[in-house]
């Protein structure tokens, strides 16, 4: 297979076009066959629920070429499963798991060209996702349905060097108790859109949302989990049930439990405790790991001990144990890596 003429170096995190999707329809109660189609617009009525009501969801995961030169997916079942909640939280019909997996294999096949080769750092970002597509006015869930999944090729996360985030800790809530946290809605990105861009104004890289009931506990990112490294080398994450599972974290603490032989614990992380962790990390498909230099609290300065010029030693070992069982160098739990070529 001919790879396209691409500066896979050099591409970014943007949207560019490939050659096929997926699509599948819901209509009168059930899921059609679906197919690979070329077309990549839409054309739906002015009324559809996805434009009134937001009533859409999606995923997010990369297709990777191994060292060993296949084409590969990282638990694209664990995606698959969380749209499927997803989805029922939003009153959407969910798409059958197996059938989500298929349809992921069938869009990377087809698209194989633009699978960035081994050692680029780039990799192939997917991205299903499920929205009502027939007219609601009356406030209800739509009755029909589209599932589409498209790729486009992404650049390497850190180009130029990893270099430590300064993230702020944000007045805006991003879940509410009882909300809609848990699931990757695509309202739970618009309303935190207000809140990034102004955190960009004012000169940092990311929000800390904190719970939204108390404010005293560490929640996540916008769109990342985060980790913290304690300075006897525990690996915690917070625990709430307004995060999003995320499937990077979840992979994370497997293997510094079982790879890295550390001690891992999912507990509530309190803001006054921020001071006492010698690392923090975001965790999510685009990055793996963004090491978290200064966290700031209106005003005072949180300085973790990694510093801001490289990875904490721990979260460095993470990351690359991670992306080295993405990348085929090093042996993979059973069932976390896909073959797809
Ligand atoms: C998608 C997402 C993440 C990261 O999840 P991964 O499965 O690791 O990519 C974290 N937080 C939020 C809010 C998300 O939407």
């Amino acid at each position: 297979m001919e790879k396209k003429d691409i500066d896979w170096a050099n591409i970014g995190f943007g949207y560019q076009k490939t050659d096929k999707r997926y699509v599948s329809n819901y209509v009168d109660g059930a899921w059609d066959d679906g197919a690979l189609i070329s077309d990549d617009t839409i054309t739906m009525s002015e009324c559809a629920s996805v434009l009134q009501y937001a009533q859409t969801c999606f995923e997010g995961l990369k297709a990777y070429t191994t060292e060993d030169g296949k084409i590969v997916t990282f638990r694209p079942d664990l995606n698959a499963q969380r749209m499927f909640d997803t989805a029922k939280r939003l009153e959407m019909p969910s798409f059958p798991v197996d059938r989500f997996v298929e349809a992921v294999d069938e869009v990377v096949k087809a698209n194989a060209a633009y699978v960035p080769p081994y050692g680029s750092g780039a990799t192939l970002y997917i991205r299903p996702y499920l929205f009502g597509i027939s007219p609601v006015i009356g406030v209800k869930p739509a009755d029909n349905y589209q599932f589409r999944v498209f790729t486009t090729p992404v650049g390497p996360y850190f180009k130029g060097g990893i270099k430590p985030l300064t993230i702020k800790i944000s007045d805006f809530d991003r879940a509410a108790p009882n909300g809609t946290g848990h699931v990757k809605a695509g309202l739970n990105y618009a309303m935190s859109l207000h809140a990034i861009v102004t955190a960009h104004e004012e000169g940092y890289d990311e929000n800390m949302y904190l719970d939204a009931k108390t404010r005293t506990k560490v929640e996540e990112t916008g769109g990342a989990n985060f980790i913290f490294v304690t300075k006897d080398n525990k690996v915690v994450t917070p625990k709430s049930d307004s995060i999003l599972p995320s499937i990077t974290r979840r992979s994370l603490m497997h293997v510094a439990k079982e790879y890295l032989g550390l001690e891992v614990e999912e507990r509530e992380v309190y803001v006054d405790e921020l001071t006492d962790f010698a690392e923090c990390g975001l965790c999510g498909t685009a990055a793996v790991i963004s090491p978290v230099g200064k966290i700031v609290d209106h005003g005072k300065e949180i300085c973790l001990p990694s510093g801001m010029t490289s990875m904490g030693d721990t979260t460095k070992k993470l990351y690359d144990t991670l992306t080295g069982i993405q990348m085929g160098k090093i042996e993979a739990p059973e069932g976390w890596i896909r073959e797809i070529l």
